[in-house]
């Protein structure tokens, strides 16, 4: 008797409440990228499919925008209990089809529940502001308008989070929304939607449609999408921005990054390897906020010996085991890349503290690569200016503080940075001069929550607004002044 493998499942598109199948004939394989198994196959969607659910959109965002902040808010409570009930489920998914450790995949859920708990502040967040008495019997108004059909483009890295960065605080707002999740990890966003209408969400109000560069251009060009969110590498975000600026369109691109990692020499040398190994390659490095450059202020073998050792000790293998912390890259596409940047490395003239390619072999099923340390690297060294998105870390060398920070100041990203270090004055002068957008002091991942604006500077970021906090509710809203005159 043979057996029939069943065919793998073609994700469909989610348009005005309904499960749409692309008109797309194509499609990709979703692998696990650690076992090689295919989860599922993702359409590349059409222009027709973004219009299709622009159209949606646009016709729910006639009522939704007259649903009172209020209702509005108690549908993210609802989201906000469905979501903390499927918690586990929603990890295991992140890792199937992301790769994480599940201990990272469930803080990653616990990341985006955040935004949800932030975006039910809605009536709150939405207030206006008034001035009584401008002039003799004149007072003025301001009040808050949603701009109209929004849409997302999200990477691989978060499936969970940033998607939620987006929808909820721009859906509270009063928009509708079409997201585009990564092609490598659309399943997530599936379960988001469906989660969310089980919420009560009504249809068209947030739509989904699955694809990838083509998706994002029809987005970008669609009359009827007033702005964009965008996260994603840097040529992409920078491409998008100003794609979407040249239309005249709001827009806010979040970007790439390379995070300084400062040592002082008087910091806690076990703190800073803990941390420095947890951010350099949790989620195989593959982080906005990851260590990916440690700067050594003046000799400190000790640091650097430990900082071996413990990468030595490091748990390789799938994130469904709890007891890993090293996790396979998103493709095997990316790790050539990365392979490439090693050997970059070695030619440029860094000494290769700890090869990871060794541990490769050891699960060929799996895109797994072992923990790389690069020592003696410069600034003007590739491996130094470039993202590699791996677990791939350089360590750099400098004689004081002053000469760290010029090397943050010299790269072109501006995401994180964190310093080392008990000493009360070096911590204000990093804080003063380090040129970066969120800073972390003895923190190793100083991502910031909900209620912050997640604000990268220099080609980490493009735009004005940043994503979360009052910097997102700005983004997604429009002020309309209303001047009074009593003296009738
Ligand atoms: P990516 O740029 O490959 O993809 C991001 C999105 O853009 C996807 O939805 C993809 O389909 C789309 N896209 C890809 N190429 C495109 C093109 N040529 N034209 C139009 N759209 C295109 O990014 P990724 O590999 O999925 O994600 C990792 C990157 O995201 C890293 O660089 C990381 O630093 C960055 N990131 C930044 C932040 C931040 O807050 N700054 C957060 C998470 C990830």
């Amino acid at each position: 008797m043979s057996i029939t493998k069943p065919e793998t499942t073609v994700l469909k598109n989610y348009i005005g409440g309904q499960w749409v199948a692309s008109s797309g004939t194509e499609t990709l394989e979703v692998p696990n990228p650690a076992t090689g198994e295919v989860l599922a196959r993702v359409p590349i969607s059409t222009k027709e499919d973004v219009d299709q659910a622009v159209q949606a959109a646009k016709k729910a965002f006639a009522t939704w925008k007259d649903v009172p902040v209020p209702k509005r808010a108690r549908i993210m409570f609802s989201f906000h209990h469905l979501l903390n009930q499927h918690h586990e489920e929603l990890a295991e998914l992140v890792v199937q089809e992301n790769g994480k450790a599940y201990k990272e995949a469930y803080g990653e859920i616990q990341r985006g529940i955040e935004c949800v708990e932030f975006a039910a502040g809605a009536p709150t967040l939405l207030m206006g502001e008034s001035l009584s008495n401008i002039a003799e019997e004149i007072d003025s108004e301001m009040f808050r308008y949603p701009l109209g059909v929004v849409a997302g483009i999200t990477p691989f890295n978060f499936p969970m989070m940033v998607p939620l960065w987006m929808f909820p605080l721009a859906i509270v707002c009063g928009n509708t929304f079409v997201l585009k999740p990564s092609e490598r990890t659309p399943i997530l966003a599936n379960k988001l939607a469906e989660l969310f209408t089980e919420a009560g969400a009504p249809p068209g109000v947030l739509n989904v449609v699955h694809g990838a560069h083509e998706v994002v251009n029809a987005l970008i060009d669609h009359e009827d999408i007033r702005a964009i969110s965008f996260v994603g590498s840097q040529p992409v975000a920078k491409y998008v921005y100003e794609r979407t600026a040249a239309q005249g369109k709001r827009v806010q691109a979040l970007s790439g990054a390379k995070n300084h990692h400062i040592v002082m020499p008087d910091a806690d040398v076990e703190t800073a390897v803990q941390h420095v190994i947890s951010s350099a390659f949790g989620s195989a490095g593959q982080r906005c906020m990851a260590c990916s450059a440690v700067v050594i202020v003046g000799e400190n073998e000790t640091f650097v010996r430990r900082l071996k050792q413990k990468a030595d000790e490091l748990i390789i293998g799938n994130g469904i085991d709890p007891e890993v912390l090293l996790t396979p890259v998103i493709r095997q596409s990316h790790r050539e890349k990365v392979l490439g940047y090693i050997q970059k490395g070695i030619e440029e003239g860094a000494v290769l503290l700890r090869d990871g390619r060794k541990e490769m072999d050891d699960r060929p099923e799996g895109n797994f690569l072992g923990p790389t340390i690069f020592d003696y690297v410069t600034p003007d060294m590739t491996i130094a200016k470039e993202e590699i998105f791996a677990p791939v870390l350089s360590l750099l060398r400098a004689n004081d503080l002053d000469e760290a920070l010029s090397y943050i100041r010299k790269s072109r990203y501006g995401n994180g940075a964190t310093i080392y270090t008990k000493d009360a004055k070096a911590v204000r002068k990093f804080r003063e001069e380090a040129d970066a957008g969120m800073l972390g002091i003895n923190v190793g991942v100083p991502a910031t929550m909900a209620f912050f604006p997640f604000s990268g500077w220099k080609d980490s970021f493009y735009g004005d607004l940043h994503v979360n906090g009052k910097d997102g509710v700005n983004f997604y809203t429009r002020k309309k002044m209303i001047t009074s005159r009593f003296d009738f």
